[in-house]
């Protein structure tokens, strides 16, 4: 049997989308479709400080004015615990994972940022630790190091660059499993991506590094890697990344102003962006 091809958009619903969303669950659904495959939507809802319901009603309104159909049911991050808590038993049992009591303020405080890397990584101030922390509440972190010296060289393959050479080291020990929840983005993304049989996952250049720690915990986990497409973000007229956080134009409000669906849709398949707007590179 041929295995159909799937693709995924995976929005977090801690704000409403931006045209930044717009563009890759664009990217996802019109990969699917063009091979017969399905197009699935993930709502990515561990972290229930910021996430909201409305939001996720935001979602499917924003999907639906833009004319994109998901197939299947929508998965819930928040429904899927006990298969996190299975995977993250594996890894904990094979010593790749440690606990950190450490909080935001202590991890900001020691963090290292080495020259050249983008992303600061954290320097395994719990790594070793015997106690338990005083009861105080802990995250899993990924040994990373650990990890990557028994798994050897591993790749993954990135449709627009090829083959690439797994380098986890460079986001450091993430957190794999939050303090308040039995799972974090990284841990999460791995398992569900597979459980969903995702083939490509497509998301934006700003998720790049991450995949190589995606990569590796594949490996632990004896996942099989899908393909990934990491495609240019969109900027706004300062060059800003479109971002929730940062108050980016939402598709709602584009809504309310009366902006045609289709002719959005249209201009972003043809990779012409509304006036204000740019591609990142
Ligand atoms: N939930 C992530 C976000 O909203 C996307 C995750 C992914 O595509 O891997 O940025």
């Amino acid at each position: 049997m041929v295995t159909k091809s799937a693709s995924r958009f995976a929005p977090s619903p801690t704000g409403r989308l931006h045209l930044g969303h717009a563009y890759s669950a664009l990217r996802a659904h019109d990969l699917a479709k063009a091979g017969e495959g399905r197009f699935l939507l993930r709502i990515e809802d561990i972290d229930q400080t910021r996430c909201r319901p409305e939001n996720v009603d935001g979602i499917y309104e924003d999907l639906r004015w833009l004319g994109l159909n998901w197939d299947r049911d929508v998965v819930f991050q928040s429904d899927r615990h006990s298969a996190y808590v299975a995977a993250l038993d594996r890894i904990v049992a094979q010593g790749l994972a440690y606990r950190c009591w450490c909080t935001r303020a202590e991890v900001a405080a020691n963090i290292d940022a080495p020259q050249g890397n983008a992303q600061p990584v954290y320097p395994g101030t719990c790594k070793g630790r015997r106690d338990a922390g005083d009861g105080r509440p802990f995250s899993w972190r990924l040994d990373v190091a650990e990890a990557v010296r028994r798994a050897g060289d591993l790749t993954w393959t990135d449709v627009d660059a090829g083959k690439i050479e797994a380098t986890p080291e460079r986001l450091g020990d993430v957190v794999i499993a939050r303090k308040d929840a039995p799972a974090a983005y990284h841990l999460a993304v791995v398992v569900d991506d597979d459980w969903q049989g995702v083939t490509d996952v497509v998301r934006g250049r700003d998720l790049f590094d991450s995949t190589h720690i995606h990569r590796l915990i594949q490996h632990i986990l004896d996942i099989r890697p899908p393909a990934y497409h990491h495609h240019k973000l969109i900027m706004d007229a300062t060059g800003t990344r479109l971002a929730k956080r940062k108050q980016a134009p939402t598709l709602a409000a584009m809504r309310a102003d009366g902006v045609d669906p289709e002719a959005l849709v249209a201009g972003l398949r043809a990779g012409v962006l509304p006036d204000g707007f740019c591609f990142s590179d």
